[in-house]
Parts: C-alpha cells; sequence; structure tokens
C-alpha cells in the first residue's frame, strides 16, 4: 500500500502514519520529495483498511499495491484451473453446455428434460428446485421434492445435476442429495454466510455475478468461498441491470477477457436470463463461446409454451441440438471441443 501525503503535511502527521503502520506489523519506506511525502507500507496489505488511514490527518490518498482477493487471482495462481465435475473438466479445453429447465416441475417433465439435454449432446444438467421469484405469489420450486425428481432423471442420463441453492439450512439436504454443483444465483452473489458455507463444503460451485455487481466485488465473493477452503468455483455472467428494456438484462461479454485476465477459475455464460427470449439465446451464445467463455448455462424446456417459470426464454428440444451444432463450429475456430 502507498500513502501519499498532502503537500501540507508536517513531520507529526507523517509519524503518525508510520506508528500506525508499524503497530500493524508493516514496514514503511517514506520518501520525502519536494511537493510531498510518499510512504510506501511494506508487508501483507490485505488486512489493511484502505478507509482508516484515508481517515488519518495529514492523508491525501491511499493506492494499493495488491488486489484485494488472493486465492482466486490469477497473479498468484498463472495457470488455468479445471474444476472437475464427476470426471467432466469444466474449464479444459473442451467447452461444456449446462442445460435443462428454469425450475423442477414434474418427474415427467424432468424425465424429457433429460433425455433432451443427454440427447443434443450436453455433459450436465441444470434446473431449480428452490426458485428465487420477484413475487412471493409465484411458484417457488418443488423444494425437496424437486431434488428427488431431479436426480432420478439425471441419473438415469449419466448427467451430473446443478440447482441452486438459497437458504444455508438446505445446505445439509443439497449434500445428501449429491448435488454435483451448488449454484449461487445473482441475488445470493453477496450473501456472506452463504458463501462461507458453500466455502466450508468441496461440492463445485456455480456463482453467478450480482445483477448490479462490479467484476471486483465478484471476485471478492468468489474469495469469500475460496477462504474457506473450497477452491472449486465457477464464474457465471448472466447480464447486469442496465437501463435497456429491449432484452431482460445486458450481457456483459467483456466480463469474459476481464475475468480470464484476473482469475485462473473457469467462466461461463448464462445467455437465457440476459436475452430473457429464446430467440436472443443462440446469438449472446454463440458470442459467450466466440469470447472464450468455458461454457453455457441454458434454458431448455420440453415444451416451453407449458414452462412454470422463465417459459419465454427456454429453448425448446429441437432449438438445443441446432444452437449445440452451431457452437461445435465456433469452439473448433477457436481449437477448442464441445
Ligand atoms: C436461474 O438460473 O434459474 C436463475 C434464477 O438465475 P439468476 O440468479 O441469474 O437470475
Ligand atoms: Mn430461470
Amino acid at each position: 500500500m502507498i500513502i501519499i501525503m498532502n503537500a501540507s503535511a508536517g513531520d507529526t502527521e507523517i509519524s503518525q502514519v508510520e506508528h500506525r503502520l508499524q503497530s500493524l506489523g508493516m514496514r514503511c519506506n517514506v520518501s520525502r520529495g519536494i511537493e510531498r511525502t510518499v510512504i510506501g507500507a511494506i508487508g501483507d496489505e490485505v488486512k489493511l483498511d484502505q478507509e482508516a488511514f484515508e481517515a488519518l490527518p495529514g492523508v491525501d490518498r491511499v493506492v494499493r499495491v495488491m488486489k484485494p482477493y488472493k486465492i482466486v487471482a490469477r497473479e498468484t495462481h498463472p495457470s488455468r484451473t479445471v474444476v472437475n465435475v464427476r470426471g467432466i473438466p469444466i474449464g479444459g479445453n473442451t467447452v461444456q453446455v449446462i442445460a435443462g429447465p428454469c425450475s423442477v416441475e414434474t418427474q415427467p417433465q424432468m424425465d424429457s428434460s433429460a433425455a433432451a439435454v443427454k440427447a443434443a449432446g450436453c455433459r450436465l444438467m441444470r434446473g431449480g428446485a428452490f426458485k428465487p421469484r420477484t413475487s412471493p405469489y409465484a411458484f417457488q420450486g418443488a423444494g425437496v421434492e424437486g431434488l428427488e425428481m431431479f436426480r432420478k432423471a439425471a441419473d438415469r442420463h449419466g448427467l451430473p445435476i446443478v440447482t441452486e441453492l438459497m437458504d444455508v439450512r438446505m445446505l445439509d439436504t443439497f449434500l445428501k442429495y449429491g448435488v454435483d454443483v451448488i449454484q449461487i444465483g445473482t441475488r445470493n452473489m453477496q450473501n456472506f454466510d452463504l458463501l462461507k458455507e458453500v466455502g466450508r463444503t468441496h461440492t463445485p460451485v456455480i456463482l453467478k455475478r450480482g445483477m448490479a455487481a462490479t467484476i471486483s466485488e465478484w471476485l471478492m465473493s468468489a474469495e469469500y468461498i475460496a477462504a474457506g477452503g473450497n477452491h472449486n468455483i465457477i464464474f457465471c455472467e448472466r447480464g447486469v441491470r442496465s437501463f435497456e428494456t429491449a432484452y431482460r438484462n445486458m450481457l456483459d461479454v467483456t466480463a469474459v477477457p476481464v475475468l480470464k485476465r484476473e482469475t485462473h477459475l473457469p467462466v461461463i455464460i448464462d445467455p437465457s436470463h440476459a436475452g430473457g427470449k429464446a430467440w436472443m439465446v443462440p446469438a449472446l451464445a454463440r458470442a459467450a463461446i466466440a469470447a472464450g467463455a468455458d461454457g453455457l448455462l441454458v434454458e431448455a424446456h420440453p415444451c416451453p409454451s407449458e414452462a412454470w417459470c422463465d417459459a419465454d426464454q427456454a429453448l425448446n428440444p429441437q432449438e438445443l441440438v441446432t444452437l449445440m451444432g452451431e457452437l461445435r463450429g465456433i469452439a473448433a475456430v477457436l481449437g477448442r471441443e464441445l
């Protein structure tokens, strides 16, 4: 951390900063210039409170040298991490498409969804048993019964399951049902207690971006999970809130190269919650893979118009097959497989 003093700061203020740093176990390098003094803090700055230093008399501003996130940062781990989900690699050379309905509805719906996901060539399946709905009167998900239906349908086709955890009290149930990937939704990206608890497990986690979160806040949320010991984290960009009303959320494709530079962890895209309309999904999905995403989280339903949740954005089985074909071509151009 570098502390830049005001031009008018005197010896008393400078030594006050020095003492504060020393009391926190840091060493100081005081550089007295003609205009002003700059103090370099040497040591582990992660736990230093930038604002506390900015509040000291005579301090103009404070600049951090290190990133506030460590475990998830690429600067501390340059090689790419591949998250292994029951033998399926996410973040390697193969692009993974995780498909399935927004919500688990009935056993027949899950059975035909699983068959369609498998037939399209996808290796993992999604489906929400606990749904974060804007209205408390909307379908809230099939709950534990939904987990059971999901497990049964997916197991028949050997598909690992991805499902959202909203309440920390359900974590043990998720572990009991062997949920293969825990999804943390956009509304819970900064539910720090939830992040800490999934951080204590070894189950892979898909961490969706908060709908108005900066990339830095998102990385810090991943750091919460990683700090507990769980490094199996996959970032998922799903569009952010914007001024635009022509689509549901604004897909931030730029987040892919930025995250790829900042973190060694895999990055996937959810084109369904970004566009909010099925007809937008293929274009967004193609853009995501072209930008270097490691995979997609796509909503697909055996009969979209009958879906209990997010009907308008679900692909039908044929559309999923067509999309997979298109993506295969894009992946090949980039030297990747699908
Ligand atoms: C979902 O994936 O079903 C979902 C609710 O997504 P998000 O958290 O991105 O809104
Ligand atoms: Mn949905």
